[in-house]
């Protein structure tokens, strides 16, 4: 297995869903020497060495970061600043950073004042990921077939980029590298407001009277169903999401309330060829998804049928 190892020691800042998932993939194709583990609680570091996804853990950040040639954060966005400043001065020189958070441009600037010369920056963000948290609900197979975007500022070293991105290969995932600026507007539009329609039409439903609330949860398979497990999703992390990549998604929304003002006049004044002819093409971005073999959900493999 000797051959097959990427790096001699990672050190995963925050060992939840995404990065005990990734830590599994190293584990099982043995691509480091040494995992070791930080979280918050020491439930979390306890769960990491009972199920084996590392070697050890440290509850200080800056005590994990030691040695380490590659330091993986994944907590969510808003304490990226405070990390930074935390790891700088352990960094081992020539280290490579990099990250998982479902924002970039911010998180690029609450990082990259903190970080010593001499270190390597690689931002990116998988985009594969499930409604459930913490260690237990990772999975070696979540990222396989996903995409992993790399969003290096500019001058990073090619070399560390190579590095992060045969990692994620090796998780089976597809790379593509693109500007930060760029990531936040795709993603505003496929994954922030997407979850954040989830969060308001289950709030609505919650707010409805008792009588038809109870009918929402009995009739759910309607479609509700769908959003109640994109609304299930993590509240600290979409917190933070949204206030991190506020003026993407606020001109995305912008632009769907317009387009729903739109429908509702369609529906007001029967126009049925709007609406028949958006949902027909509609349709066809679906077959575009199932085409491109996104449209299967991550879940363990021995889970899955
Ligand atoms: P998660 O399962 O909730 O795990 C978060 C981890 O961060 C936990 O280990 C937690 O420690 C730690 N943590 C939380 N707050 C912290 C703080 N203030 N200081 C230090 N550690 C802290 O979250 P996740 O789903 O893996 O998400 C992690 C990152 O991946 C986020 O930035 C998110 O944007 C990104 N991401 C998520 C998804 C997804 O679908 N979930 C997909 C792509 C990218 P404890 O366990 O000890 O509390």
């Amino acid at each position: 297995m000797t051959t097959d190892i990427l790096f001699e020691r990672v050190a995963f800042i925050g060992f939840g869903l995404i990065g005990s998932s990734l830590a599994r993939v190293i584990k099982r194709d043995g691509l480091a020497r040494h995992i070791v583990a930080s979280a918050r609680t020491q439930q979390t570091l306890d769960t990491a060495l009972r199920l084996g996804i590392a070697d050890s853990v440290a509850t200080d950040p800056a005590e994990a970061v030691r040695d380490a040639d590659l330091v993986v954060i994944c907590t969510p966005v808003s304490t990226y600043g405070v990390i930074a400043k935390q790891i700088a001065a352990n960094l081992a020189p020539g280290a490579i950073i990099t990250d998982v958070g479902s924002v970039k441009t911010s998180v690029i600037k609450a990082v990259t004042p903190h970080l010593p010369d001499g270190v390597h920056f690689v931002p990116g963000h998988p985009i594969a990921g499930t409604e459930n948290s913490g260690p237990e609900s990772g999975f070696d197979t979540l990222f396989e077939n996903h995409w992993f975007l790399i969003t290096p500022p500019p001058g990073t070293d090619p070399v560390a980029i190579e590095r992060v991105a045969e990692l994620w290969r090796r998780a089976g995932s597809n790379i593509e590298v693109m500007d930060s600026v760029h990531h936040d507007h795709v993603l505003a539009i496929t994954s922030h407001v997407p979850h954040l329609i989830a969060y308001a039409i289950v709030g609505t439903a919650t707010d409805l009277e008792d009588h038809l609330k109870s009918e929402v949860i009995k009739y759910s398979a309607g479609g509700f169903r769908d959003f109640t497990r994109i609304a299930a999703s993590d509240p600290v992390m979409w917190r933070d999401v949204f206030l991190n990549n506020r003026e993407a998604v606020l001109e995305m929304l912008g632009r769907l309330s317009e387009d729903l003002s739109g429908l509702q006049r369609a529906i007001r004044v029967g126009d049925g060829e709007t609406l028949e002819r958006l949902f027909t093409r509609t349709q066809e971005i679906r077959r575009g998804v199932v085409e491109a073999g996104q449209h299967i959900a991550p879940a363990p493999k021995d889970e899955d049928g």
